[in-house]
């Protein structure tokens, strides 16, 4: 017996994206089967079309979103390096971390957490590193940093910078132009606003990402070159690397095609909508938004925790009561700011309105 009716991708017969769990519950294909190999292509040139690239080097690698974090660098970052690091919130401080440890000298550029990367005190820091990063939509604080300004900036700065976007909360909920915006290499995930069960990490490499890669990465796994023989076919064919989770695949697969039948710029707007109803009637309410004007994620708000109020037992209130999860702040905000989600298919003014009564029941306002 569950232990819960509560679900992630949707309760019962009212789940609206059928085709994401179908992919899961579907009969296993081997993961050298031409009818696999077939998803997989297709997946990469799904994951293309909503990251709006035509990278060859597209598709997902094994492994949540932390795992194209690591692919990211360890495939870039040669001893030594300078990588500037734009860090708003947990995601960029991760960044810092992961970089050090393939031997990069970080460049921290530390923001005010709740304010989006400043593109002139990033390209201040240094006048040519060999990376900058930054996060596209920080999850930690609900704010979208404008990644296309910093890809433009960096052209005119330093045009042999490589610039890595993380994009694991964006991609499907807010626009993502790789190509437009000049990233070279983006990661995301596949349970945000994909709607998919974690465990995938979508990735994209451009070109001139691809021939600057290191040679020998430290990190057999998520070597690039391997990887690429496995995916894109090398000059013998494609190469057995590692055993692809074909369920996951299968997905991921599936919640793309139907995030594409639904069409990428209505699934953007059908997110924007949400958020923007949640923001209203949060103030209604009374609460105070705490991410920056102007840079709020539609797909992540972030409220103050009102000073009379235990931030805990609000939360567990709603799970309890209503099966609603939110979210606690993050780091120096865990008691003082909320988080509250919706993504994929959460993204709908019905959800809104629901999260909005079961607030205001909980908070009696
Ligand atoms: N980057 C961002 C912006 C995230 O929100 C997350 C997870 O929430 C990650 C990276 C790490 O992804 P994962 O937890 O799937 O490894």
């Amino acid at each position: 017996m569950p232990v819960t009716e509560r679900t992630l991708l949707g309760p019962g017969p009212s789940n609206p994206y059928p085709e994401a769990t179908a992919g899961l519950s579907a009969p296993l294909l081997g993961h050298l089967d031409p009818e696999f190999i077939r998803v997989l292509d297709e997946t990469s040139e799904r994951l293309r079309t909503v990251w709006r690239t035509r990278n060859p080097m597209t598709m997902p690698l094994s492994g949540t979103g932390s795992i194209g974090m690591e692919a990211a660098f360890s495939n870039t970052v040669r001893p030594g390096d300078v990588v500037v690091v734009a860090v708003n919130g947990l995601f960029g401080v991760r960044m810092c971390e992961v970089a050090a440890r393939y031997g990069a000298e970080v460049v921290r550029v530390d923001h005010e957490w709740g304010q989006p990367v400043d593109v002139d005190r990033v390209l201040a820091a240094h006048p040519s590193p060999a990376i900058v990063a930054a996060v596209h939509a920080e999850t930690s604080t609900g704010v979208r940093s404008d990644i296309g300004a910093l890809g433009a900036a960096l052209r005119g700065h330093s045009p042999d910078t490589l610039l890595v976007a993380d994009c694991v909360t964006s991609l499907g909920g807010i626009p993502t132009e790789l190509d437009a915006w000049n990233v070279d290499i983006a990661y995301s995930g596949t349970q945000k606003c994909l709607g998919v069960a974690p465990g995938l990490a979508p990735f994209s490499l451009s070109e001139r990402a691809w021939e600057r890669r290191v040679e020998t990465p430290p990190v057999w796994y998520l070597d690039l070159g391997l990887l690429g023989d496995y995916v894109r076919g090398g000059a013998s064919g494609r190469a057995y690397h590692h055993t692809a989770p074909v369920a996951m695949v299968a997905s991921l697969h599936a919640a793309l095609g139907r995030l594409l039948a639904e069409g990428v710029p209505e699934v953007e707007e059908r997110h924007a909508a949400a958020g923007a109803r949640l923001r209203d009637g949060l103030t209604e309410l009374g609460l105070e938004l705490f991410a920056a004007e102007g840079f709020r994620l539609p797909q992540l708000t972030t409220v103050r925790v009102p000073e009379d109020v235990d931030s805990v037992k609000v939360r567990a209130q709603l799970l309890e009561d209503y099966d609603i999860e939110i979210g606690a702040g993050v780091g120096q905000y865990a008691g003082s700011v909320w988080r509250i989600g919706l993504m994929g298919h959460n993204a709908r003014l019905d959800r809104v309105e629901l999260v909005l009564a079961a607030l205001r029941r909980v908070l009696g306002r």
